[in-house]
C-alpha cells in the first residue's frame, strides 16, 4: 500500500505489528518446548496467551478504522526470531541457551514496545481516542512482559554462571563423605569402647 497520509503511516504501522504479533503466536510454543527454566517456561506461556489477546486488540483497532489487517510481513521480527532459533540449535539445552534466549524474548519486546509506542502516540495525536486506548493497554502488556523477563534472568543467569561449578562442588562434597565415612564408624567403636 502507499503511505502518504498519517492516517496510511498509522495503518502501515498496524499492519506490521500485526504480522509481528502473528509471528510471535507461532514461534513461542516452539521456544517453550527447548527451555528449561520452569520459571521462563511459565512465563513464555503467560506471554503466549496475552500475545493471543493482542491480536485480538489489532482485529478490533483495524475494526475501527475500517481497514484490512493483514498484507504485510513484519521483516524486523522475522529476523529477531530467527536469531532465537539459531541460538536453540547452537546451543545446548540447559541455563545458557535459557540465558541466551531470554536476551532474544527481550529484544521482541522492546521492538514491540517501539513500535506500540510510535502507533499509539500516532493515533493519539490524530485523536484516535479508542484505538490510542487499545494500543496503550498492548504497549503495558509489553513493557510489564519485558521487566519479568529481567527478573527471570536474575536466576537463569545465577544458575548459567554457577551451575557447573555448584556440580563440580557437590561431586567434591560426595567424594569427601566417601572419604571420611570409615573414620567415623571407626571414632564411632572408639566411642562405644570407652562407655
Ligand atoms: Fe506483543
Ligand atoms: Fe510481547
Amino acid at each position: 500500500m502507499s503511505v502518504t497520509t498519517a492516517e496510511d503511516l498509522l495503518v502501515d504501522e498496524l499492519k506490521d505489528i500485526y504480522s509481528a504479533e502473528k509471528q510471535a503466536v507461532r514461534a513461542y510454543p516452539r521456544l517453550a518446548k527447548v527451555v528449561e527454566s520452569e520459571e521462563l517456561k511459565e512465563a513464555l506461556t503467560e506471554h503466549l496467551e496475552q500475545t493471543k489477546g493482542q491480536v485480538e486488540r489489532l482485529d478490533r483497532v483495524f475494526e475501527i478504522l475500517e481497514k484490512r489487517a493483514g498484507g504485510k510481513t513484519c521483516e524486523g521480527m522475522k529476523g529477531l526470531l530467527q536469531e532465537a532459533f539459531t541460538q536453540a540449535e547452537e546451543i545446548e539445552r540447559g541455563p545458557v541457551l535459557d540465558a541466551a534466549l531470554i536476551g532474544a524474548l527481550q529484544r521482541v519486546e522492546h521492538y514491540e514496545i517501539s513500535g506500540y509506542g510510535t502507533a499509539s502516540t500516532l493515533a493519539e495525536t490524530m485523536g484516535q481516542d479508542e484505538v490510542h486506548d487499545l494500543l496503550a493497554e498492548t504497549l503495558q502488556e509489553e513493557k510489564d512482559t519485558d521487566e519479568k523477563l529481567t527478573e527471570v534472568a536474575s536466576s537463569v543467569n545465577e544458575e548459567a554462571i554457577h551451575g557447573a561449578e555448584e556440580a563440580e562442588d557437590e561431586l567434591d562434597d560426595q567424594d569427601e563423605a566417601e572419604a571420611s565415612a570409615p573414620r567415623k564408624s571407626a571414632s564411632r567403636s572408639a566411642r562405644k569402647k570407652r562407655s
